[in-house]
């Protein structure tokens, strides 16, 4: 069986990344129950008055909400742990992983933790869950999407417009790329920013799409494009944010190939735990 760099095999919760979010998310989860259920305990000791019966609605229909949400963390739970979702938990998982990760980040404060470790943790979980989703109907648009960041800062050649530009000289990820782009036919863009990357979604209009940033562009652009199918595959930053960064090939190679249900070849063994950055990021920010 495949295991991942840290030598865990896939498929098991215990990764320490995907534990930050679960962890989170459920503490989270725990704090608005008991702030939901005192509510309700509070106001149903004495029989509202009919000017307060949308206060019940309210926190009646805030219950109904938990209820839901715990439902979309138990799929989430069982992706991580399983790889398959479930029809019954389809919904509430693929709705859930963005709701929870502003109840994520925000549990995540109160332990002191950086935001880039929850965002990191939270990308890992929505890739299995994207994984384990798209697997009964493969999507025949995919939208590779590639930051201009990866490109060595002095070289001359004007990859924005077309990758094959690259002169090929191997100071940065770029020339590998190609090598995937060729292995796999499917075209890969640069954006500039996220105005050109939504520009590429609206003219492309891909039904599924890999896109390679940090990890805090990452989770905003899954949240703003809830409705297409993202592998995210976080950079790596040697040298800070927005300079010179760097991204594992083989990790864009297996986000491609279990979108596309080609098999793993020998000694490759594509997993959704493949779809990492290759070393910790750095904690610089240039935003
Ligand atoms: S590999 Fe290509 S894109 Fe990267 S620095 Fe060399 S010529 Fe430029």
């Amino acid at each position: 069986m495949p295991r991942a760099r840290d030598g865990t095999p896939p498929n098991k919760i215990s990764t320490p990344r995907k534990r930050v979010f679960f962890a989170l998310a459920a503490g989270g989860l725990l704090l608005l129950g008991l702030a939901v259920g005192i509510a309700w305990f509070l106001s149903a000791r004495r029989p509202p008055a009919l000017a307060r019966y949308w206060v019940v609605g309210l926190e009646t229909a805030a219950g109904l909400f938990l209820v839901f949400l715990i439902l979309g963390l138990a799929g989430l739970i069982r992706v991580a742990l399983t790889g398959k979702l479930p029809a019954f938990f389809r919904r509430p998982s693929l709705l859930a992983g963005s709701i929870l990760l502003p109840i994520a980040r925000f549990s995540g404060r109160l332990f002191g933790l950086s935001r880039e470790l929850i965002e990191g943790s939270f990308i890992e979980v929505h890739n299995r869950l994207v994984l384990a989703s798209v697997t009964r109907k493969l999507p025949r648009r995919i939208l590779v999407l590639l930051p201009h960041c990866l490109q060595w800062i002095k070289c001359p050649f004007k990859i924005t417009i077309d990758l094959e530009n690259c002169g090929r000289c191997r100071k940065c990820d770029i020339y590998q790329l190609i090598e995937v782009q060729h292995d796999l036919g499917v075209k890969f863009h640069v954006a500039t920013g996220g105005g050109q990357a939504r520009r590429l979604l609206a003219d492309f209009r891909p039904e599924a799409v890999v896109a390679v940033a940090c990890e805090r562009e990452l989770a905003e652009g899954i949240q703003d494009v809830n409705k297409i199918p993202v592998v995210a595959v976080p950079n790596e930053r040697p040298e800070g944010y927005c300079r010179n960064t760097r991204v594992d090939p083989g990790a864009i190679r297996a986000a491609l190939g279990l979108l596309m249900g080609v098999p793993p070849s020998a000694g490759n063994g594509d997993t959704p735990d493949q779809v990492t950055p290759r070393q910790e990021a750095d904690t610089a920010s240039c935003t």
